[in-house]
């Protein structure tokens, strides 16, 4: 069944029922907003205008870690139905350092990427990448992981650093303990992060056609989700991120987080699950009621010989590929599978060129907008059960038989 049209824009009219009004009225193009066009059961489709350009959701964002996604050029990212990308603030603050950015007109014309970006609040890397970290009230401290240079990170730098990079989308800085963790550090790290979402409300100012996302945390605990969604929902952030998921806890305690999560949050704002993931946890969590998503794995698995498929996942590293003249899935229109046979990719990845690394990392974000594409037709059009039988249906029949 569809749901009603809802519309938010930054300006804070909140919600908006449609009223046969065009949509340029309600949403001009030098705003922020989020329009929910439909549901199904719990998952929804809609649609993220920046001055950028409109993100379609569910929207999967590939990764450009340090200005790029790697072994892509923009345009191609582009062409696999790429809506918007994700930089990392921690890796861009370090090098080559986002004043630098700044000054060369900002992160969209350095990596030549004109369409949105979404910056992460660095705090997540800090916490699992750096060196030397020492976490008080104020931020953190801590050495790079490159040079061993000293570095101060707080929710106002982290707001600054990422206006300077000139994000359409900003997170929150937050802390994310490490799972497992017991119920009183996991409390403690909420509600820091809850302070911490303040002040980045506060240091974010007022920013037309620019976005604010706070970050719900709380671990596996229903009682602290509750907490830190109603301490988001009272300062007020243009969307929600589910965050302190995908850290090891399994998928099965990420869709119980995910069962009630989704309903604490607005319903009129875009609702991020950081760090997921693999395809099957993507379906789960948009049937769930989760708009966006951001995972490495479709990039890094390219590079390391893996292929994710409708059957799942292919290893092209194994030796049965050597012969094989046959496409990696017949069906795909990606250039890897239109034009190379599964032993080339086979030969190319073990002769260690680099165009294994174009090949596979193209082929798997065009699989992964493909399932996004999916998605959002069959919510829009009320069989999103259908689909996700058939998704499951053809992973369990598996690859191809070796010829
Ligand atoms: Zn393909």
């Amino acid at each position: 069944m569809l749901g009603p049209i809802v519309t938010a824009t930054d300006a804070g009219e909140g919600l908006a029922l449609a009223s046969g009004a065009p949509f340029g009225q309600m949403t001009p193009m030098d705003r922020f907003s989020f329009t929910l066009h439909g549901t199904d059961g719990s998952a929804r489709t809609g649609l993220i205008s920046t001055p950028n350009g409109e993100v379609r959701t569910p929207a999967f964002m590939p990764v450009g870690t340090a200005g790029t996604v790697k072994a892509m050029l923009p345009e191609n990212v582009r062409e696999t139905g790429a809506d918007i990308v994700l930089g990392n603030t921690y890796h861009l603050m370090l090098r080559p350092g986002a004043e630098r950015i700044a000054r060369l007109g900002g992160l969209h014309r350095f990596m030549n990427w004109n369409r949105p970006i979404l910056t992460d609040s660095g705090g997540f890397q800090v916490m699992s990448l750096a060196d030397l970290r020492k976490l008080t009230e104020e931020g953190v401290t801590f050495r790079s992981h490159i040079d061993g240079s000293r570095h101060h990170l707080t929710p106002e730098r982290s707001m600054e650093i990422q206006r300077l990079l000139g994000a359409d989308i900003v997170m929150a800085f937050d802390e994310c303990p490490a799972l497992p963790a017991d119920e009183a550090r996991v409390a403690q790290s909420m509600r820091l992060s809850m302070r911490w979402a303040e002040r980045s409300r506060a240091a974010f100012g007022d920013r037309p056609g620019h976005a604010l996302f706070g970050i719900q945390q709380g671990g596996v605990t229903r009682e602290l989700r509750e907490e830190s969604a109603a301490a988001l929902t009272r300062i007020g952030f243009d969307g929600y991120a589910v965050g302190g998921l995908a850290v090891g806890e399994g998928q099965e305690a990420m869709f119980g987080v995910l069962d009630h999560a989704c309903d604490m949050l607005p319903v009129d704002r875009p609702r991020y699950l950081m760090g997921v993931g693999k395809p099957d946890d993507i379906v789960g969590a948009v049937k769930r009621g989760i708009d966006m998503m951001d995972c490495v794995l479709p990039s890094r698995s390219g590079r390391t010989g893996q292929a994710w498929t409708r059957a799942g996942q292919v290893n092209l590293k194994n030796a049965r590929h050597a012969d094989d003249p046959r496409p990696l899935d017949e069906t795909c229109t990606c250039p890897a599978c239109r034009s190379y046979s599964r032993a080339y990719l086979h030969h190319v990845f073990r002769a260690g060129e680099m165009i294994s690394g174009m090949l596979l990392t193209w082929h798997n974000l065009h699989y992964f907008q493909e399932l996004m594409q999916g998605m959002r037709a069959a919510i829009a059009e009320g069989r999103f059960a259908d689909w996700e039988r058939g998704f499951h249906a053809r992973r369990t029949e598996g690859d191809i038989p070796p010829l």
